[in-house]
């Protein structure tokens, strides 16, 4: 990585892809979740990362859009695709069923249903229907209640309705995303296992979402195992036989990129770089995420040992484009320097626009072990691949 920085001297942003760390997080979740693992494309969709995500033993994707539908199936003709957004266009769900091979899709309405029929032609005993439940209001850093999702006495209804026409029916929720209590798990598994009961029909599939945490600076989450307990304590609620899903993007992606920023200027503690909210900082903006991060001087100069807090400026010419941290660096950080800044490989490299011209970017392959936010950073066999 340093020797990236050394050699490129990057004045654009250069995002530093880890592939094997994704890998190495998507095997562990593979193998201690007890059920299919679908992968929510959306955290991020850059092809490197999908192949990683599938050498981890993934092999269903979780699309939102036509546009997820139809990268994942360029890339991997079998994989089975799941189209979990519960409003869609019929030209998505459409070319989704026709021309992409899509059998399941959520929904949280009646109005859903019918497009999802109309535009399947009724599903030709082949649809999969699972229904979006929508929870309580939770603690997660993203709160993701309010916006989808059948209240139980409608789900139930739904999962009524949905029944007749469905090959595998489903109900799925969504606790937030990073949810650092693994009992929400559980007590959404105990609401699920209630509305299925007042559905009265039978159901194969529970979809438990994501929202599994990573560490950032200043958040450690509870251990992986101790949310899969937390799950198969849910799970224990509900009928026998149910098959469990889970859509999990930040925790299988977040380690698998850093971005390198430049120091473009420095004012007393504002320091500007070339990245910001519009790019793949969104998180550090508004939404206060703190991410690990460190100084690379050029030339191996020395730098200062005392610590300082900086924010940070994005390159943009909008007062919205902050970061706010503060982001602890060596006091005498100076005009050329880079960041690198980690976890980013989780709604941060997936979110960049073009915004004020300041789309360029490097992209690089890298083989270090990834920046922790809860481990000092080891340097070492860094190297550009
Ligand atoms: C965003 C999203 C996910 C992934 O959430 P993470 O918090 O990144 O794990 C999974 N399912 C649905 C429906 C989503 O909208």
């Amino acid at each position: 990585m340093d020797a990236a920085v050394a050699s490129l001297h990057p004045q654009d942003p250069m995002h530093c892809l880890r592939p094997q760390a994704v890998t190495d997080a998507a095997r562990a979740f593979v193998d201690a979740f007890p059920g299919d693992v679908l992968y929510a494309v959306k955290c991020n969709a850059e092809p490197t990362m999908l192949r990683a995500i599938a050498a981890g033993g993934v092999a269903h994707f979780d699309c939102a859009s036509e546009g997820e539908v139809r990268l994942v199936r360029s890339m991997f003709a079998d994989a089975a695709i799941h189209f979990m957004h519960p409003v869609k266009s019929r030209a998505a769900i459409r070319s989704a069923w026709s021309t992409h091979g899509v059998r399941d899709f959520v929904l949280d309405t009646d109005g859903e249903l019918t497009k999802i029929l109309e535009e399947t032609g009724g599903g030709a005993g082949a649809l999969g229907l699972v229904v979006r439940l929508a929870l309580p209001k939770g603690s997660a850093a993203y709160d993701l209640s309010g916006k989808f999702g059948a209240a139980p006495e409608e789900a139930a209804a739904l999962l009524r309705a949905a029944r007749p026409h469905a090959a595998r029916l489903g109900l799925s929720f969504h606790v937030g995303s990073q949810c650092m209590d693994p009992g929400a798990w559980t007590r959404a598994l105990a609401l699920a296992a209630q509305v299925i009961a007042a559905a009265g029909v039978a159901v194969e599939i529970v979809d438990v979402g994501g929202g599994f945490p990573v560490a950032y600076p200043g958040s450690t989450p509870p251990a992986l195992a101790l949310f899969m307990d937390a799950i198969r304590a849910g799970a224990a609620l509900l009928p026998p036989g149910v098959r469990l899903w889970a859509e999990p993007g930040r925790a299988l992606v977040a380690g698998g990129a850093s971005v390198v920023v430049q120091v473009q200027a420095r004012r007393g503690d504002a320091l500007y770089v070339n990245d910001g909210v519009y790019g793949a900082l969104s998180d550090a903006g508004a939404p206060g995420f703190r991410f690990p991060h460190r100084l690379i001087r050029a030339g191996g100069d020395p730098v200062a040992s005392v610590q300082r807090d900086f924010t940070l400026f994005g390159p943009t010419c909008d007062s919205a484009d902050v970061m706010r941290g503060p982001w602890s660096l060596p006091a005498d950080v100076r005009e050329g320097d880079w960041i690198e800044i980690g976890q980013l490989g989780a709604y941060g490299t997936a979110l960049r626009t073009a915004f004020n011209g300041f789309d360029r970017a490097l992209v690089t392959e890298v083989t270090d072990s990834p920046m922790l936010a809860t481990a000092g950073y080891e340097a070492g066999a860094a190297r550009a691949a």
